[in-house]
């Protein structure tokens, strides 16, 4: 699979280009679409063993839609011309988010071998930019979870030590593009699935603005919460991907009108001269990890070398986040679940014994296919959600959620993006929170408040923490429909830490394929 290409790229380069350097080598004929393709199938096959990112790899389709880009390139003319710029740019999708062709699991068993009759919009829209689909990632079961262990699948791996947890729920997104197993991701982010999971990773993952990027055929954790996004390794990268899935879309009721302003073009801006970033102060210090607190405090150094002026802002409220969330997401949640009834998707249990009626066969199907924490959540929810309680628990999460959105609102009088840690350690040992659903819940208390007001937020490595060597994430925030301004302070940081680094963070990370595969490892 080396240098075959005339420019005499060999397949272990080709893996680890960023997406954007992957465009433009396809552009100028240095290497094609297919070699790529199977270049990342190729990867996969090798190390994918160990991680466990994928669920289903698409690898002929992925192929078909590659030879065809090839096809367009070699022939010329106007269809080549009109190729989108990611044409042939492979792509991971996680397996929350439906497709025509490949099964759909949303990591549950209640789920397993089912196919979806539709594309998501997103996945249409990768569709028409032609960048093949590698396959569907894993996650925890439907997006409940921060480290992606209550899969039904079994848990993914960190490719940076692969005893940790990838965080969740999109680790399969995420721990696929930091082990060069794809050059890009989607992910869905309620609470934080996108950003945690990248900050732990090394990788940059991106919740667009409520609204922004259309959530028909994302299956539904808590739709008002809900948004589909970039998982990459490169700032530009988000930026390119988040222009192909975003835009108005009429099938999703709360799609926005109006496109976002140039993200790609905001990514290349270079400076943050003048910019306002708040810190936020209740979103570090104490309970953060302190390699985590030195990471950031390198980072606003960086950024106020570079003309930006750091101040600090105060959101009271969101230490009231966290609990909102986990009364409004398990409500919303209680609700978008029932639909799996036994009758209608997948799974169908019938009882053992006594009458036949369907309230029986959708117990019977939900005992055996939903796992604990999403019978937890539909319990949490239903509950909360019930006569005598809506107004004690709903009601006043919702009342919070209000006041999260205006601390946002006054924070962002005094500041043009805000700044915190993304999550509050690295990487944990594999084990260690999945009985403790506190402690799990406790890694999103930085990613939520975005979700809980609609607000972009980015995630992008920070760097490596001083006690474990693992990676830590920097979250930015803006306001609402103000994305760009994420894409703008996003790379001038990372390019100022790159050059720190003398290189893209995910350089330093453990060579896979020199460990053999899961397998061999264990028969040690
Ligand atoms: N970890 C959070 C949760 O368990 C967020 C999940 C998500 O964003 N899908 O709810």
């Amino acid at each position: 699979m080396t240098e075959q290409n005339p420019a005499g790229i060999s397949a272990e380069t080709l893996i680890r280009l960023s997406a954007a350097q992957l465009a433009d080598k396809l552009a100028a004929g240095e290497v094609t679409a297919v070699e790529a393709t199977q270049a990342y199938l190729d990867r996969i096959a090798a190390v994918d063993g160990q991680v466990n990112a994928f669920l289903h790899v698409n690898a002929e389709e992925a192929l078909a839609v590659a030879a065809e880009v090839d096809a367009i390139r070699a022939a010329g003319g106007a269809e080549a011309e009109a190729l989108h710029y990611l044409a042939g740019v492979p792509i991971a999708v996680k397996d929350l988010i439906v497709t025509i062709g490949q099964p759909t699991t949303a990591g549950s068993k209640i789920l397993e071998g089912w196919h979806s009759p539709y594309d998501a919009t997103v996945v249409e829209r990768l569709r028409a930019a032609k960048m093949p689909i590698l396959g569907k990632t894993n996650l925890d079961e439907f997006a409940m979870g921060s480290s992606t262990e209550h899969s039904a699948y079994g848990p993914t791996r960190n490719p940076w030590d692969l005893d940790r947890i990838p965080g969740g729920s999109g680790g399969g997104s995420a721990a696929a593009v930091a082990a060069f197993e794809a050059p890009l991701a989607l992910g869905t982010d309620t609470g934080g699935s996108i950003r945690q999971p990248g900050a732990v990773t090394g990788t940059v993952g991106v919740k667009p603005t409520y609204g922004s990027v259309s959530r028909y055929g994302a299956i539904a954790m808590a739709s008002s919460l809900d948004q589909i996004g970039p998982v990459t390794r490169t700032v530009l990268d988000s930026a390119l991907l988040h222009q192909v899935i975003g835009g108005h879309d009429p099938r999703d009721s709360t799609s926005l009108p109006e496109p976002l302003a140039d993200l790609v073009a905001a990514a290349k801006t270079g400076n943050v001269e003048g910019l306002r970033i708040g810190i936020i102060k209740e979103l570090h210090g104490e309970g953060y990890q302190a390699g985590v607190e030195n990471r950031f405090n390198d980072a606003l150094e960086l950024l106020k070398e570079a003309g930006a002026e750091i101040v600090e802002v105060s959101c009271p409220n969101f230490q009231y986040a966290l609990g909102a969330y986990y009364l409004i997401m398990p409500s919303e949640a209680s609700s978008n679940l029932a639909k799996f009834d036994g009758v209608r998707y997948g799974l169908r249990v019938l009882p053992e014994e006594g009458p036949m009626t369907i309230e029986r066969v959708m117990g019977a199907t939900r005992a055996a296919g939903f796992g604990d924490e999403v019978k937890r959540r539909i319990i949490l929810g239903t509950y909360a959600l019930s006569a005598g309680y809506y107004d004690a628990y709903y009601g006043s999460a919702q009342k919070v959620r209000t006041l999260v959105q205006r601390d946002f609102d006054a924070a962002f009088t005094q500041a043009d993006v805000l700044i915190s840690p993304t999550a509050p350690t690295t990487a944990f040992p594999l084990g260690e929170k999945l009985d403790d659903p506190l402690a799990m819940y406790l890694n999103d208390v930085a990613t939520i408040p975005a979700n809980l007001a609609g607000v972009p937020g980015l995630s992008l490595p920070g760097g490596l923490a001083d006690e474990d060597g693992l990676p830590v994430g920097i979250q930015l925030l803006a306001p609402a429909r103000e994305d760009a301004r994420l894409y703008r302070v996003g790379a001038v940081l990372e390019s100022l830490l790159e050059a720190k680094w003398g290189g893209p963070l995910l350089a330093q990370a453990p060579d896979l394929a020199a460990a053999g595969t899961l397998e061999t490892q264990e028969a040690k």
